[in-house]
């Protein structure tokens, strides 16, 4: 699974520059351990591997550069630049690489914070950049826990973490900081990573409430109207409301093999549009039964 994106550049363009500048700027100081937190692990790591690139690129860093080390990272294949999770070690001393090694396999373990240890006490002409998140079988990348990167494997790396040999620099990706023991966080410079969605596509004030909500129950309508009624009640109803709509395309999007979704959130989309009319028009529609009206043909299919 390849993670490299050659337009992360337009993706993330503030945090990058930051990164392109404190690179070549001495005085800017990029920390050698970084987390990067938020709600999208992959472009987390498709910035990861552009810092690792920047740091490493021997000609001029642009994004067409085609030396060998910007090759090798848009390859994923540089032997400095690993991406490690659960899945990607080795055990130390283990005799197989085979999948049988990790199948099952629940986190980072300490046998692999030693190996790290012992890597990085070779020199290398490299930067080394590791990685650290998580990632399923099928290759998706998933944020870093207390689970899948304990405090046990953490605790043992510390001390590298913390006065890691020239030129390496380690990357976290979590969803957010609390996932990670406290002790790592504060040896980090810690980077707010925001969603591939624009910030005018943004949904994160909505979907706690109606994330899934095609999975609720007919019956469970009153207790959706009443956690949406409070949603709406503590922000600015036509905030929530182009939120829930921008949720909906969303879902629009990554449904357009699954006709019976598809027309239902084209449907629900509709409907939230009809919502946030009946709260513009003067005087205003009652809130309470917008919502209550939405709730109900959004829910009782
Ligand atoms: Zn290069």
């Amino acid at each position: 699974m390849l993670y490299y994106n050659n337009e992360i550049d337009q993706k993330l363009p503030k945090l990058l520059e930051y990164f392109a500048n404190g690179i070549v700027d001495e005085n800017k100081n990029i920390s050698h351990c970084l987390l990067f937190w938020g709600p999208d692990i992959t472009s987390q790591c498709e910035l990861a591997l552009e810092v690792a690139r920047l740091l490493n690129c021997s000609e001029d860093k642009s994004k067409t550069c085609e030396c060998l080390n910007c090759r090798w990272i848009k390859e994923q294949a540089h032997p400095a630049v690993k991406i490690y999770t659960r899945l990607d070690f080795k055990e130390a001393g283990g005799a197989s690489d085979d999948e049988d090694s990790t199948k099952g396999k629940k986190n980072i373990n300490i046998g692999q914070a030693k190996a790290i240890i012992n890597e990085l006490a070779v020199t290398s002409d490299y930067h080394r950049v590791y990685i650290f998140c998580d990632r399923d079988e099928d290759g998706n990348l998933l944020p870093l826990n207390q689970m899948n990167f304990p405090e046990a494997t953490s605790n043992a790396l510390l001390k590298t973490f913390e006065e890691p040999p020239k030129n390496t620099t380690f990357i976290f990706l979590t969803k957010d900081k609390s996932d990670i023991i406290s002790t790592v966080v504060s040896r980090a410079q810690a980077f707010f990573v925001p969603g591939v969605k624009e910030e005018n596509e943004e949904y994160s004030l909505v979907e706690g409430v109606i994330g899934n909500y095609w999975t609720i129950a007919r019956n469970d309508v009153l207790e959706f109207e009443t956690t949406l009624m409070k949603l709406v009640a503590e922000n600015e109803p036509k905030e929530i409301f182009t939120q829930m709509q921008n949720y909906l395309l969303a879902m629009i999007k990554s449904n357009l093999n699954n006709k019976h979704l598809y027309y239902r959130f084209v449907e629900d989309l509709g409907y939230v549009e009809e919502a946030k009319r009946q709260i513009s028009l003067t005087p205003m529609m009652n809130l309470q039964t917008v919502v209550e009206n939405l709730s109900f043909k959004m829910i009782l299919k």
